[in-house]
Formats: C-alpha cells, sequence, structure tokens
C-alpha cells in the first residue's frame, strides 16, 4: 500500500555528562531510530571529551593546564563554546562567567575535597576569575594568568543537547526529545500534533515531583537550581551555582530557574546566570531577552513567570503558586 507507516517511538538512556541522559524519538523504523539515538550519544560523547574539565587531554584540561605558559590549539566547537560562555558574562554583568575554575576547585562541591573556605582562601582564589584574561587566536586559547582555571560546567550540558538536536535532526527524527538532567530539547510535536509537556522539578529537597507543565514544541527548558548538587557543614547547604562577587555559593530567595529558549546553551547558561542575580533582577533580564521566557521559584513556593509564556504554562502542584 502507499499509506505512510506509523512512525515508532524509540528510546534510550546513558550516564552522561555526569547526568541521566535520556532521548526519545519517532522514526520510520526501529532500525532509524536506534542509529539517530546512538549517533546523539556519540555526539554528546565528544562534547564531553572535549569541554569537561575532569577529562584527562580534553581541550578544557589542556588549556588548564597551559594557564600562564602557553596557547592550546581546541576544536572549533571548543572556541564556539567560550565564545559564547564570554557574551553571556557581557551580557550578565559578569553573573555568568566560564573562568571560576579556581573558586569550584576552591569549594569542591560534590568531590571528596569539599568544605567551607575561609574568607582569606576565597578573596584569593577571586583574583584568577577576570574573563579579560582570556586570549583567542586562530584556533588556539591562553589563559594569561597561571592560577587561572577554566570551567564550562554551566553551558556546556546545553551545547550538548543542541548539538544532539542537529544529529537526530540530519538523521531525519522530526519528533522527539533530548533530556541530558533536565536541559530539555523537544523537537517538533508529538506525532499527533500536540505539544511535548515538559515538567519542571519541585525544588525542595527530597521531593522528585513535577509541580509546572510546559507545552514545548522545537525548543528548550533548562532548570538550575540549588537542591541539584551541595554539601552541607555546621548544618549549613552549601550549593554548586557560585556568584561571582562573593566566591561564595548565591543566597537569593530563588530554589530554582527555568529558562526557555530557541537554543539549549543560552537556557543553560542564562539560568545560571539568572539564578545569580535574583527574583527581580533575574525577571527583568529576562523580559528585556527577545525569544527567551523563564520561571522563577522562591523558597517560598512562590513561583514568578515571564509574559510570553504566563498563560501556558500548568501548576500541577498547588502547594506551588503563581505570585506575579
Ligand atoms: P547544572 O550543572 O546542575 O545543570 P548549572 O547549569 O547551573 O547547573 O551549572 C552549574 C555549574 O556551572 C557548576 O557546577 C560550575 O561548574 C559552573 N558554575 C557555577 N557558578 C557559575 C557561574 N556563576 N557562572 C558560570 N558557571 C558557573
Ligand atoms: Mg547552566
Ligand atoms: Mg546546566
Amino acid at each position: 500500500s502507499t499509506e505512510p507507516k506509523e512512525p515508532v517511538q524509540v528510546e534510550d538512556d546513558q550516564s552522561i555528562l555526569g547526568t541521566f541522559g535520556q532521548i526519545r524519538v519517532f522514526a520510520a523504523s526501529e532500525k532509524k531510530g536506534i542509529k539517530a539515538i546512538e549517533a546523539a550519544f556519540k555526539r554528546i560523547q565528544y562534547v564531553e571529551d572535549t569541554m569537561s574539565t575532569s577529562v584527562n587531554d580534553s581541550d578544557v584540561h589542556q588549556i588548564n593546564q597551559a594557564a600562564g605558559e602557553a596557547s592550546v590549539k581546541v576544536a572549533p566547537e571548543t572556541i564556539k563554546v567560550i565564545e559564547a560562555g564570554i557574551k553571556y558574562h557581557q551580557i550578565t554583568g559578569g553573573r555568568f562567567n566560564i573562568l571560576l575554575g579556581s573558586l569550584i576547585e576552591l569549594w569542591g562541591i560534590g568531590k571528596p575535597h569539599q568544605k567551607v573556605p575561609t574568607d582569606v582562601e576565597i578573596d584569593e582564589a577571586r583574583k584568577h576569575i577576570d574573563i579579560q584574561q582570556i586570549e583567542i587566536t586562530n584556533n588556539k586559547v591562553h589563559l594569561k594568568d597561571s592560577d587561572m582555571l577554566m570551567d564550562l560546567g554551566g553551558i556546556a550540558k546545553g551545547y550538548a543537547v543542541d548539538e544532539a538536536v542537529k544529529v537526530l535532526k540530519d538523521h531525519g527524527v522530526k519528533s522527539g526529545f533530548v533530556n541530558m538532567g533536565g536541559d530539555v530539547y523537544a523537537i517538533g510535536s508529538k506525532p499527533d500534533g500536540s505539544p511535548w509537556y515538559i515538567g519542571v522539578q519541585n525544588p525542595i529537597i527530597g521531593a522528585n515531583n513535577s509541580i509546572i507543565r510546559v507545552p514545548l514544541v522545537d525548543r528548550s527548558i533548562v532548570t538550575s537550581g540549588d537542591y541539584e548538587r551541595y554539601f552541607v557543614e555546621n548544618g549549613e547547604r552549601y550549593h554548586h551555582i557560585i556568584d561571582p562577587a562573593t566566591g561564595k555559593p548565591s543566597r537569593k530567595q530563588l530554589v530554582s530557574v527555568t529558562i526557555l529558549s530557541d537554543k539549549g546553551m543560552d537556557g543553560d547558561a542564562l539560568s545560571t546566570a539568572v539564578f545569580v542575580m535574583g527574583l527581580e533582577e533575574g525577571l527583568a533580564f529576562i523580559e528585556a531577552q527577545e525569544g527567551i521566557d523563564a520561571i522563577l521559584i522562591t523558597k517560598d513556593k512562590e513561583v514568578y513567570v515571564t509574559t510570553g509564556i504566563k498563560d501556558q504554562i500548568e501548576i500541577i502542584d498547588n502547594q506551588f503558586k503563581i505570585a506575579n
């Protein structure tokens, strides 16, 4: 018959980029779906291998090793992400900074050496986060300060999602999603024409439910929260998003920031930056960005939403209330 076949749903997951990665596609056949997903995961692995600080011989690892000494030839993709990082530093008034490696290493959140550093240690590390010290020439990167460490942890995951989406589309995928531990991109709509519905996670520690449902078609949704990675010392909780102005985990009333955008990389960088900005400044900042929306959640379970998506989102846990 000439009747087109129903698309088949194919899904796979992998532990990748330090998180739980999940890809679901609708494909012309199971074989094609599997092939597309395999290629997408391979691309994500490539991003991890080039941009992770902890992977030996990654571009970023080599840049850090050569800091203060030499320029390092890196992949064009690495240049692209570093240049994007510099752009986000500019547009966020320095809240987003890919040179926080010295502070991130000092706090060691999630690592065996995690501890609350002294103010003297923090002030010393903060001397080595100046974005002007990155030099990019041709395909080479040089950190001019030998105590400086680059860390793309606030942006590379979003970039990896965008790359995976490109690979899936090159394989003919017109419907599906990529989810890298909360950095999600919805490709097209579901085969029946309805949007994908993506949940925003309850930011309260220990809770695992979705509290908001967001319809999504060809768009990215990325969440940064203080509940994701942290340690507790003397009854205080220290999380993994650092305010470059203080050198400490950002202390504002927010517990999570969700960004909707066309590109996962924008969402990743901006969710981190808006978390640092805090409620009022963060909300005003996103309202002023073309094509970007946000959902900001406070400690008091208040939900603030930008005007672009206010009538689209649906609260499904009524402990949380829209406040603006
Ligand atoms: P997640 O990794 O949980 O998705 P984020 O996208 O917010 O969370 O990224 C947090 C990571 O980004 C940290 O683990 C660290 O590597 C890095 N980072 C922390 N603070 C900042 C900041 N102010 N600017 C840029 N990167 C940051
Ligand atoms: Mg981020
Ligand atoms: Mg992230």
